[in-house]
C-alpha cells in the first residue's frame, strides 16, 4: 500500500473554493506547475514565501509516493510593467538602465534566485523552462487562437477577443469576477483604442522601436503577452488537462484567468483540476512588494542589517518562521515572530539530535507504542489536510516534548516496542527534514552554544562529585532560566533548549 492511499491529500481548491480530495489524472502521479520569478532584480522575501509554499506541497507529494513531474518557469520577456498590456518590459528596462544586454540581466537574477533557493533549501523544479525558450510555441497557440475567431490583429499586435470566448465559456470563473464588471472597473489604457474591448489582453505585442527585445513573427517583430508563456509551457510539460496549478494569489487575476482562457479556448476544457493559491507575506499588514519600497532581501536578514531587525537571522530560522503558518494565510514579517521562530527551531533540532542519541529500544508495551504510532500518524493528517504546516510543527512539538522524556526515563524507553519507535524516530526524522526541508545549521554559534554548555555540564558533575550540591544547582537553575534543560541519564547529561 502506498502512503497516499493510506493518507488521501485534501486540498483546497480555489476554482470550487472548496477543500476537496485530491485525485490525480493518471492513478500515482501528480502534475504540477508553479509560475516562476520574473528575473529583473533580486529575490525578496514575499517571494521566498511563495516558493517555499509550493516546495513543501510537493515535496509532501513526492513523501507520499506519488511520481511527481513539478515544472517552475522563469519569465524571461512579456512581463510589463504595471502586470498589464502597456509599458516597459521589466527585464529590458533593468538592461536599459544597467547598460546591459537584457540576457546578462536574466542570467544575473536567475543565478540569484537559483542561489537564495539552495540557501533556503527550496528544493530545484524537474523542468524549469524559460519564456524565451518557448517563443515558437506561443505563436503557434496564438495561430490556433486566430483560427477559432478568439483573437484578432490590430497593427501588428494580437488580442485575445474575452466577449468571444465569454459566448461558450465562462471567463472569471476562477477570480469570481463577470466580464461586466471588468469592463466597469477596468483602467483606461494607451492601446485601449487598438484593442475591441478592454477586457482584451494581449497575446502578441508590436515592438516599438526603442524595445530592444523583439521576435519575428506572423505579424511582424514584436514579443508575447505575458500570460501566453505560462499556458504553453504547462500544457507541454505536464499535458492539455493537469493536476495543480499553483502560484501566489496576486496572480489569480489577470494571469490565471487569462491562462485558463487561452487554452480552454482551444481544446473547450478547463486546462487545470485543482487551483492553489499562496497567501502573501506582509510587512505591518501590506503586502511586501519591492515597488512598495517594504522588501527584504535574504541578505539583510541574515546580517540584521535592515532597520526593522534586532539581529540576524539564519536561513532555516526562516524556513521555520514560514511554516508556523497556512499557506492560505497571509503571514505578517516581524522581529518578534523571527526571534520566536529562531526558538522554536533550535528547540526541533535539538529534539532531532536527542532521538538520534537514543538507543533503539525493544520492548513489549502494546500501550506505549500504540500512542508513539498514533503521534506519528498525525503528521501524515495534518499534512494531508490541506498541506497544513503549521499543524503538522504543533505534532512535531509534542513528539519532541515525548522525546526529551524519554531522555530521562530509560525504564519508559526500553517498554517501547522496536516497530513502533522505529516508525516514530523515522516520521519524526524525515517530516522535519524530507518534507518541511528543515535542515541542521552547523552554524559557528550554535558549536560555540554547544561547547560552552558541555563545559558548565562537566563543572556541575565536577561539583556533585565533590558534593557541592549548591554549585551543581546552582549551574543547573541558572541554564533553566535561559532556556536550556538539563537532562541526566544513565550515559551521562545531555541538553536541550526549550
Ligand atoms: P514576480 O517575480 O513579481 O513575478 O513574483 C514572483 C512570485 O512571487 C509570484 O508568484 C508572486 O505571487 C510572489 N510574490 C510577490 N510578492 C509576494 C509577497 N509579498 N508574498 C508572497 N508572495 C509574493
Ligand atoms: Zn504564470
Amino acid at each position: 500500500m502506498k502512503r497516499y492511499e493510506k493518507f488521501p491529500i485534501r486540498l483546497t481548491n480555489s476554482l470550487s473554493s472548496k477543500k476537496e480530495e485530491f485525485k490525480p489524472i493518471h492513478e500515482g502521479r501528480v502534475g504540477i506547475y508553479v509560475c516562476g520569478p520574473t528575473v529583473y532584480s533580486d529575490v525578496h522575501l514575499g517571494n521566498v514565501r511563495t516558493f517555499l509554499c509550493f516546495d513543501v506541497i510537493q515535496r509532501y507529494f513526492k513523501y507520499l509516493e506519488y511520481k511527481v513531474r513539478y515544472v517552475r518557469n522563469i519569465t524571461d520577456v512579456g512581463h510589463l510593467e504595471g502586470d498589464a498590456d502597456e509599458g516597459e518590459d521589466k527585464i529590458s528596462k533593468k538592461a536599459r538602465l544597467e547598460q546591459l544586454e537584457p540576457m546578462e540581466i536574466v542570467q544575473r537574477y536567475t543565478n540569484d534566485f537559483h542561489r537564495v533557493s539552495e540557501v533556503f533549501n527550496i528544493l530545484p523544479p524537474d523542468i524549469e523552462p524559460t519564456a524565451t525558450g518557448h517563443l515558437i510555441e506561443q505563436i503557434r497557440h496564438i495561430e490556433a487562437l486566430l483560427e477559432k475567431g478568439l483573437a484578432y490583429e490590430v497593427n501588428r499586435s494580437v488580442y485575445f477577443d474575452v466577449k468571444k470566448y465569454n459566448e461558450h465559456q465562462q471567463y472569471g470563473k476562477l477570480s469570481g469576477r463577470n466580464i461586466d464588471e471588468l469592463r466597469d472597473s477596468g483602467r483606461s489604457l494607451d492601446s485601449q483604442d487598438e484593442k475591441r474591448d478592454k477586457i482584451d489582453f494581449a497575446l502578441w505585442k508590436k515592438a516599438s522601436p526603442k524595445h530592444i527585445m523583439r521576435w519575428d513573427s506572423p505579424w511582424g517583430k514584436g514579443f508575447p503577452g505575458w500570460h501566453l508563456e505560462c499556458t504553453v509551457m504547462s500544457t507541454k510539460y505536464l499535458g492539455e488537462t493537469f493536476d495543480i496549478h499553483g502560484g501566489g494569489i496576486d496572480l489569480k487575476f489577470p494571469h490565471h484567468e487569462c491562462e485558463i482562457a487561452q487554452q480552454a479556448g482551444i481544446t473547450g476544457t478547463d486546462p487545470v483540476n485543482y487551483w492553489l493559491h499562496s497567501n502573501m507575506l506582509t510587512v505591518n499588514g501590506q503586502k511586501m512588494s519591492k515597488s512598495l519600497g517594504n522588501s527584504f532581501l535574504p541578505n539583510e536578514l541574515f546580517s540584521g542589517k535592515h532597520e526593522l531587525l534586532e539581529k540576524g537571522y539564519s536561513p532555516m530560522t526562516v524556513r521555520f518562521f514560514m511554516l508556523q503558518s497556512h499557506y492560505s494565510s497571509t503571514l505578517d514579517f516581524s522581529n518578534d515572530a523571527l526571534m520566536a521562530a529562531e526558538k522554536g527551531y533550535k528547540r526541533l533540532m535539538s529534539g532531532l539530535k536527542n532521538a538520534e542519541s537514543l538507543e533503539a529500544p525493544d520492548g513489549n508495551d502494546k500501550e506505549s507504542g500504540q500512542t508513539m504510532l498514533q503521534l506519528a500518524d498525525q503528521c501524515f493528517l495534518e499534512m494531508s489536510d490541506d498541506f497544513n504546516t503549521a499543524k503538522t510543527l504543533a505534532v512535531l512539538f509534542e513528539m519532541t516534548t515525548r522525546i526529551n522524556d524519554l531522555m530521562t526515563k530509560p525504564d519508559e524507553l526500553s517498554k517501547i516496542p522496536a516497530d513502533a519507535w522505529k516508525y516514530f524516530v523515522g516520521t519524526y526524522s524525515e517530516f522535519i527534514q524530507e518534507v518541511l526541508g528543515l535542515k541542521k545549521e552547523t552554524a559557528e554559534d550554535d558549536k560555540m552554544l554547544e561547547g560552552i554548555v558541555n563545559l558548565l555540564i562537566k563543572l556541575r558533575s565536577e561539583a556533585k562529585i565533590s558534593r557541592d550540591f549548591a554549585k551543581s544547582d546552582m549551574i543547573r537553575d541558572e541554564l533553566g532560566k535561559m532556556g536550556v534543560r538539563l537532562m541526566d541519564g544513565k550515559d551521562g547529561t545531555t541538553f536541550s533548549i526549550d
